[in-house]
């Protein structure tokens, strides 16, 4: 979502004449575009902008602004710790970064009821693949999550503006778009998210469709149906679990429990045998006893996800489990985190392996440092392959797999 946002703040930028360089010591005018999930993306943000501090000293006619979710969550106050920044612009506000270059300081973030209904052009980097939004915000308000705080409630883009974005795509030649939201099977615009992937399979040209992310609790027989029906449409969800214990998911406001989940997973599976399921997880929420991490530890076990996001629980502000009681040490948190990532390699590398010997279709992408080309299979797995002949990015290939790794696969064209 982040950095989809980037590439819209650079379409609006570059309609303003701006061009992009790669040295900050270039620039008119730096942005940072922010992250405030976790406490550690914020301890980045931070040196970051103390590194810009000289370069603002040196040249007074430098502009800097900050963007993102710490822009939202600190206001006034960021700029009163770093008076160097002279915009502060939120989530819902990156739309008025043309507008706010007008004046020569400012703090925007206000809640922006209008979102869903702005059209604001991106800079892609990529030529095969795109990033579309179809909603804003969250209404879900997991306890240990500070994204209903900055990104506002949960706003729906009109389908018939979502069309229209990606039947432009179609025509400047991308072949996959990624829609994006907090909670995309929650999307609630003039149709419902699966008659809205309906829609999208009808469009010509387009090749693939993804979406993230969805919410366990809103997965429901029609959207599996979609996924099914749909030849766009890929065999690939991310469907954050966060923790395998029942009352760790309740703590966390998540609205399933295990085997809920379960049989949703088993849902899936019926529907699309070699469908690649991905998750999050969260290690040491508050309260977390080594007993519920075992659950977790089953749960991961016994689910075979093809690869997971594992996190230690950061305490953020405004949210509810920041101020619970048995939050956990640091040791205890990492212990967890690394048991869990070793658990998932093993798993990770053991489903990877079983795609040896198989045929899959890549969308070609481009070439690698190592010269191979590169692209992914339909469960969203990274192939990187010889071929005899050329093969123009945007291509659907057929590749034999012949090696597998953790978070590759490598392979030859037919
Ligand atoms: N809306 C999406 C993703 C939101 S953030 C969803 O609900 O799935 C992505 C992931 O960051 C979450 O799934 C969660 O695992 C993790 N996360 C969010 N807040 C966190 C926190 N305070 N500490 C650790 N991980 C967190
Ligand atoms: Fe955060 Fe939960 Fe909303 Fe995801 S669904 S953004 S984890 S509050």
């Amino acid at each position: 979502m982040n950095m989809h946002d980037s590439e819209r703040v650079l379409g609006l930028l570059s309609k303003r004449g701006y061009i992009p360089v790669d040295d900050p010591k270039e620039a008119d005018l730096i942005l940072l575009n922010t992250c405030s999930i976790r406490e550690k993306a914020e301890q980045k943000f931070l040196s970051t902008l103390g590194r810009l501090k000289h370069l603002k000293n040196k040249r007074s006619d430098l502009k800097i602004g900050v963007l993102g979710c710490i822009a939202q969550q600190s206001g006034d106050k960021l700029r009163e710790r770093a008076p160097y920044v002279d915009y502060v612009i939120g989530p819902q506000n990156i739309g008025r970064v043309g507008e706010a270059l007008d004046f020569e300081e400012g703090v925007f973030t206000e809640d922006n009821l209008e979102i869903a209904l702005s059209e604001i052009p991106a800079y892609r980097e990529s030529s095969v693949t795109a990033w579309v939004n179809i909603m804003y915000g969250c209404n879900n308000f997991c306890s240990y999550c500070i994204v209903p705080y900055t990104r506002g409630r949960e706003r729906s883009r009109p389908a018939s503006s979502i069309v229209r974005e990606v039947e432009e795509l179609i025509q400047q030649g991308y072949k996959e778009v990624t829609l994006l939201g907090q909670n995309v099977n929650s999307y609630n615009g003039d149709v419902t998210f699966p008659e809205l992937l309906r829609m999208l399979n009808r469009i010509k040209g387009l090749e693939r469709v993804r979406f993230v992310t969805s919410h366990p609790k809103d997965l429901g027989p029609e959207l599996v149906r979609v996924m099914a029906e749909s030849e766009k449409v890929c065999e690939h969800i991310h469907l954050p679990l966060q923790s395998g214990s029942d009352r760790v998911l309740k703590l966390m406001n998540r609205k399933y429990t295990l085997s809920e989940y379960m049989e949703k997973i088993g849902m899936l599976r019926d529907a699309m045998p070699d469908i690649a399921i991905t998750s999050d997880i969260i290690a040491g929420f508050p309260t977390e006893t080594e007993k519920d991490h075992q659950a977790t530890l089953n749960a991961l076990k016994e689910i075979e996800f093809d690869g997971i996001f594992a996190f230690k629980y950061s305490k953020r502000p405004y949210t509810r489990a920041s101020t619970m009681d048995g939050q956990l040490p640091e040791e205890v948190k990492s212990e967890r985190l690394t048991e869990i990532l070793r658990l998932q390699d093993e798993i990770t590398e053991k489903k990877n392996q079983k795609l040896k010997a198989t045929v899959q279709e890549v969308l070609v992408e481009g070439k690698n440092d190592n010269g191979q080309y590169t692209g992914r299979t339909r469960t969203n797995k990274i192939v990187n392959f010889v071929s005899e002949g050329e093969i123009n990015p945007g291509s659907l290939v057929k590749v034999l797999i012949t090696e597998a790794h953790r978070h590759s696969l490598e392979g030859k064209t037919l």
